[in-house]
């Protein structure tokens, strides 16, 4: 009896699962996704594309009201500069709610009563902005009106259009620490709030409820609105994939960041305009890429996933029912395969030489605490194991500071000598980059044009290597590399297309 009981309850459990239980996608929509009535006319498609998922969207600002928001709060004490922005400010929502709503529907009262609160709201901050100064604490809550502003009003276009949808601000979901400007979530806080908060929502089979949430910003513990960084609406999207994974009983989660372009590209096509995308590729593949690439992606973005190994698409916006053209990164990845060049072109190669860098503990720190005091971000780092120099690659434009830094410190003196040089970084990356044949390749290809590495490096985690080359090398460079290691990259074109790749690039 007791176990037919048993059992009883756990058929019902599975079955209340199975009944209840739908998968779930969260979608970031950026500003360039919301900038007129088709555009939103097509967000209405796309959600009737996912029509068999529970949705939750993700919004940023429109386009360019963060740069105004923020050219505001810098110019408070300029009349003229606060009063132009704040008209555009008005304009911008009200010619966008003018197009997308019927006039005096109930949304569209909505919507103006709500931009005409929050542009009060936010002209009180300026002047306490101009009594006060400009705090990060102040800077963050600013900037949090734009993904304020575009979230409710599309929360209410929705409505206008039947659907069953809530507006919720990220800073009652998403816990962050004090760094403002750049705060980075707790999850275990922010697990709580999505539990409470979003999962009745997501696993009530009733109600298909979609989850308008702001993007961009979050909450200290205090309460203090935070923003995730700039371009940080795809970093809320993770983030709340990684807390719905972590409370939800269906872990079916992914994430689809629509962009306006397919997804990665193989090689930027600036250089190699026939350049493929991406088609699919792991998370430690993808962070290389997207740290070096057209910026389409920012690798903390992977980090809140990777583990729960979420699935994340990159779509693009215009073209919402493409089947193949798409970047999904996962898991999987195939391991035969060069998945992307890409570049650094704005670098500068600093080098400390001295017989005096040898066996001497703490060198290295002492170079990268004067880097950290000046606020000046090291990327690539290469010091041969007889430690006679070091070379490190820093920003162009911060490179003057740092090397100027370098000999203030007061170590760096008679003994060492400093050299900088304008330089680019070539990044390739994939799996295969592990076989000597494909390095082989790869300096055979930089020979046949006579291009001399600087310096290289290859992280432990062994999928991309880092080549330092002249400036004036990288198009010849990219365009040598395309050529030859064509047949290692990832093209799941039939053969034919792969061989036309191959040869039009050969021309
Ligand atoms: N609106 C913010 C920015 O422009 C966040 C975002 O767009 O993702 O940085
Ligand atoms: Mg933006």
């Amino acid at each position: 009896m007791y176990f037919y009981l048993k059992k009883l309850s756990l058929l019902k459990k599975f079955c209340i699962q199975v009944y209840f239980l739908t998968p779930i996608v969260i979608m970031k929509f950026g500003g360039s996704c919301l900038i007129d009535k088709s555009a939103f006319n097509r967000i209405l498609e796309i959600i009737k594309i996912y029509k068999n998922e529970k949705k939750i969207i993700v919004t940023s600002a429109f386009n360019g009201i963060t740069d105004l928001l923020l050219n505001t709060a810098r110019n408070v004490n300029n009349p003229n500069v606060l009063d132009d922005n704040m008209a555009v400010l008005e304009n911008k929502h009200f010619n966008t709610i003018e197009q997308i709503f019927d006039e005096d529907s109930e949304p569209f009262l909505k919507a103006k009563i709500w931009v005409d609160k929050k542009l009060s709201e936010l002209e009180d901050t300026f002047a306490d902005i101009k009594e006060f100064g400009l705090e990060p604490y102040y800077q963050d809550y600013v900037l949090s009106f734009g993904e304020i502003l575009s979230t409710y009003i599309l929360n209410q276009y929705l409505i206008s259009k039947e659907l069953d949808s809530v507006y919720i601000p990220a800073n009652k979901l998403i816990i962050t620490n004090d760094e403002f400007n750049n705060a980075y979530p707790f999850y275990e806080f922010t697990n709580q709030r999505v539990q409470e908060l979003l999962i009745p929502m997501l696993e009530n089979p009733q109600k298909d409820t979609i989850i308008c949430i702001t993007g961009f910003i979050g909450r200290n513990k205090i309460g203090y609105t935070t923003t995730l960084g700039r371009g940080g609406s795809d970093y809320s999207a993770t983030i709340l994939a990684h807390s719905i994974y972590e409370t939800a009983e269906d872990k079916n989660i992914k994430v689809i960041l629509w962009k306006d372009v397919d997804g990665l590209m193989a090689i930027n096509p600036k250089y190699i305009p026939k350049s493929t995308l991406i088609r699919s590729l792991d998370y430690k593949e993808a962070k290389h890429i997207a740290n070096f690439g057209a910026k389409i992606l920012h690798p903390k973005c992977l980090e809140a996933i990777e583990k729960l190994k979420i699935p994340i698409e990159l779509r693009n916006f215009s073209n919402p029912l493409e089947k193949i053209e798409f970047t999904e990164i996962s898991e999987h990845t195939d391991k035969n395969e060069i998945k992307g060049i890409s570049t650094v072109e704005d670098a500068v190669i600093i080098t400390i030489v001295s017989g005096s860098l040898v066996d001497v503990p703490g060198v290295l720190a002492k170079i990268f605490k004067v880097m950290s005091k000046n606020k000046i971000s090291v990327s690539l780092v290469a010091q041969s194991a007889s430690e006679i120099s070091t070379s490190f690659i820093v920003k162009e434009d911060e490179s003057k500071r740092a090397v100027e830094a370098l000999y203030n410190s007061g170590y760096f003196s008679d003994f060492f000598e400093i050299k900088s040089e304008q330089v680019a970084i070539i990044n390739i990356t994939g799996f295969k980059i592990l076989e000597n044949s494909t390095k082989v390749k790869i300096f055979q290809a930089l020979e046949k044009k006579d291009i001399h590495v600087k310096a290289l490096t290859q992280s432990t985690e062994e999928l991309n290597l880092s080549l330092v080359v002249s400036r004036r090398d990288v198009i010849n460079a990219i365009a040598i590399f395309h050529d030859d290691l064509c047949e290692d990259f990832e093209h799941k074109l039939n053969n034919n297309n792969k061989m036309e790749l191959c040869r039009s690039n050969t021309n």
